[in-house]
């Protein structure tokens, strides 16, 4: 069978590979009809993360179950399923509480395992045709309908990138009422925004520098910030004074700036002044002048704890100066971290089918898995209004 295989930094190529076998009796081998490529897949691709190399990479996979291991009990052949990017037991005492992105046995001495992705476990990823799903009864997640139909696209957004959205607003505990702010308007930044206004955001603004992420922001309900056209935290800010001026908000102006913030960008911010440069702080930054007092700051872009290709030492080892004064005396919540996609995942099965929310509205394009080296290099240079890019195996 085909799959995609990480050679070296910047260069990944269509490779023949064994098919898997299932190797415990809880395994599952999942016939894949799509899967998505993650923007987490440009850092191994990239090589920020060291490592991959030779490693079948993917980790957003929906399709339908091929064989079933011996004590499988919940999924039978046939079933159209996904699984969350973070393989999960069930039964350690982190899936147990709902933490399943930490998992303690399926990546035995660390917590955290996943498909396609260096040092989570070294399991095969999923941009390929077939998958073997350890712990199957715990990781599957069963779905209506059939392989192509009208939910195809949202479907392949929950092993990943639907419910890393949702974490996001769930960290900053977004509720009715909140203005929200996202930096960066990629699938997740974009899918944060749906998730904010389902749990009844009045208003979002989504900040990114590339036009064609904007307009999607702009389809879907907020108010798109062009990080070229000057600081986007003096302009968010006037405008939210403009909006809460009169008798209403008398005496109310220390209270300016959103309630909830959230980095949906991670470790590559870049310099507002060089835009080609990367400037890990630089979102942080600016979301603690925008945040109000007593506000929620959810990070969910990546950062690493290890990164050679950092621009300083310090950074090189994930440590970086933030406005920590600032966000102390404001009285910020903050919560960051991988996302347990298993926690959400059902729920938010729930509200496709129900139609409260379509993900699949960011899905930029559909091409053939043999495709995966040219949409890689157009993503990765976020050229051609590549947003999310789903594979056909
Ligand atoms: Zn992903
Ligand atoms: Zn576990």
């Amino acid at each position: 069978m085909q799959a995609v295989v990480l050679d070296k930094p910047r260069q990944i190529s269509l490779e023949a590979i064994a098919e898997p076998v299932l190797q415990a009796p809880a395994d599952v081998l999942l016939r894949l009809t799509s899967t998505a490529i993650c923007g987490s897949d440009l850092h191994i691709y990239e090589g920020r993360l060291g490592g991959g190399e030779r490693m079948v990479i993917g980790h957003e996979p929906l399709g339908v179950v091929e064989r079933v291991g011996s004590a499988v009990v919940n999924v039978r052949v046939g079933d159209r399923v996904t699984v969350p990017t973070h393989i999960c037991c069930g039964f350690c005492p982190n899936c147990v509480h709902g933490y399943s992105a930490q998992c303690l046995t399926t990546n035995p001495g660390k917590a955290g395992a996943a498909y396609g992705y260096p040092g989570m476990g070294g399991y095969s990823g999923a941009q390929t045709e077939l998958l073997r799903v350890p712990f199957g009864d715990a990781n599957c997640l069963r779905l209506p309908g059939e392989s192509g139909d009208r939910w195809e696209h949202d479907f392949v957004l929950l092993a990943d990138a639907l419910p890393t959205a949702f974490h996001a607003t769930e960290l900053a505990r977004v509720r009715s009422g909140d203005i929200v702010v996202i930096y960066g308007a990629g699938a997740i930044g974009l899918l944060t925004a749906m998730c904010a206004f389902m749990r009844g955001a009045i208003r979002v603004f989504v900040v990114d520098a590339i036009p064609e992420r904007l307009d999607k922001a702009g389809e879907l309900g907020a108010q798109p910030i062009d990080l070229r056209e000057g600081d986007p935290v003096e302009r968010i800010l006037e405008q939210i004074a403009r909006e809460r001026s009169g008798i209403a908000w008398r005496g109310e102006d220390a209270n300016l700036g959103a309630t909830v913030c959230i980095d949906a960008v991670g470790f590559q911010a870049r310099d507002p002044h060089n835009y080609s440069v990367e400037k890990p702080t630089n979102v942080i930054s600016d979301l603690s002048r925008l945040i109000a007092p007593n506000g929620r700051l959810s990070i969910i872009g990546v950062f690493l704890d290890s990164d050679p290709h950092a621009t300083d030492e310090a950074a090189q080892h994930g440590d970086f100066l933030i406005p920590w004064g600032t966000l102390f005396k404001k009285g910020v919540t903050i919560g960051m971290g991988r996302d347990d996609d298993k926690r959400y995942n059902d729920h938010l099965r729930d509200a496709i089918v129900s139609g409260r929310i379509k993900p699949s509205a960011i899905v930029s394009h559909r091409l053939p898995l043999r495709e995966a080296p040219d949409a890689f290099a157009k993503f990765d240079a976020r050229s051609d209004g590549y947003i999310k890019v789903v594979l056909e195996p």
